[in-house]
């Protein structure tokens, strides 16, 4: 986190570039301005299409690894016997337990620069069809993926053998996606990684400095000026956070503080589903069919402590690419302010 954790110095005309800190991490983005009038520097064809079916579609389920959980269509009389399937990752960055006695001594080494990568790595395939993008599905189709990943993640505490879970999504190659077949991937882990350390340190710093989880702050933030509001229900809220790393950057978060997503109720759920679908959607009008990542940032499952972290979903529309500066600096440049980002995103509905 940093110590600049109030960014009221006044507003800088958009011709001149601007550093913008975010509270949480710390990390500093250049605001290249002057450039929101070109948006069609951001719009991308669409994905050319790979083929018409894979192990991934029904019917080819012997393809796959054994199935961890399935749920069924929330559509009465559908033809396919699941809807929501997941299975272990085929090529796992991560595996459950050391396959022999080298591995489990490099495992128990602790002093060890070589680990075995233990966790759990699984696929979420989130349509029988072969479908390509998450805003192909129906509102009930998209509430049961998010039904889906909350009860994995449940059960992933439920079993207590891992400190800590994410889920993600690669959309669209630019993303990472490696296969074309509608699909999320949830891994778990025996440890809290890198970038959570980082976000739970900065809020940590936050709630010791302010009182109040850095979260609630920025949500707070929102409410006092809508003007990177995109959308929101009763419980929820999407924004474009004020140091955007990338543009069109959007946030999803819970309004009343809430540390974990397995603690979120059905309500919250479906909400969440319904908030997420709506900002692809509107991505989408704006932007056309980019690619992105989305991923979820939760609370470690081995501590007490509710008080300073809270659940979000960070979308990640993947517009351009790293380039020497980035590599160079470690500082980010996004040419699109997170408050026209929003004002666009608000303006559109879905053509
Ligand atoms: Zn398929
Ligand atoms: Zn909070
Ligand atoms: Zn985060």
């Amino acid at each position: 986190m940093s110590n600049c954790t109030r960014p009221r110095s006044p507003a800088l005309p958009n011709s001149v570039p601007e550093r913008r800190c975010d509270v949480v991490t710390g990390q500093w983005v250049i605001l290249a301005g002057g450039r929101q009038d070109r948006p069609q520097e951001f719009v991308t064809p669409p994905d050319q299409p790979w083929s018409d079916s894979c192990a991934f579609c029904a019917g080819r389920e012997e393809e796959t690894t054994a199935v961890v959980a399935s749920y069924a269509s929330p559509t009465p009389g559908s033809p396919h016997p699941w809807q929501v399937r997941v299975v272990g990752n085929l090529y796992p960055a991560f595996i459950e337990v050391p396959p022999d006695n080298t591995a489990r001594a490099v495992a128990q080494d602790s002093d060890s620069l070589r680990h075995v990568s233990l966790g759990q790595h699984e696929v979420i395939i989130e349509s029988p069809t072969h479908r390509r993008h998450l805003t192909e599905l129906s509102q009930a189709e998209v509430e049961l993926v998010f039904a889906a990943y909350h009860d994995r993640l449940q059960s992933i505490v439920r079993a207590g053998r891992f400190k800590y879970a994410t889920i993600f999504k690669n959309s669209g190659r630019d993303a990472g996606m490696s296969r074309e077949h509608l699909h999320s991937q949830l891994v778990a882990l025996p440890e809290v990684p890198p970038l959570a350390r980082q976000e739970l340190a900065g809020a940590e710093q936050f709630l010791a400095l302010h009182g109040q989880c850095v979260f609630c702050f920025l949500y707070d933030e929102v409410r006092r000026d809508p003007s990177r509001l995109v959308l929101e229900t009763d419980s929820m809220v999407a924004f474009c956070p004020f140091a955007s790393r990338v543009p069109y950057e959007v946030w999803v978060l819970p309004k009343p503080h809430q540390a974990r997503f397995d603690q979120a109720s059905p309500v919250q759920v479906r909400e969440v589903a319904a908030l997420i679908r709506e900002t692809l959607q509107r991505l989408e009008t704006c932007l056309g069919q980019i690619a992105y990542n989305y991923l979820l940032h939760t609370n470690p499952f081995d501590t007490c402590r509710q008080d300073h972290y809270h659940w979000h979903i960070e979308i990640l529309p993947r517009t351009g690419r790293l380039a020497g500066l980035e590599w160079g600096t470690g500082l980010l440049i996004n040419t699109m302010p997170p408050e026209v980002a929003a004002g666009r995103l608000r303006g559109v509905a879905r053509a």
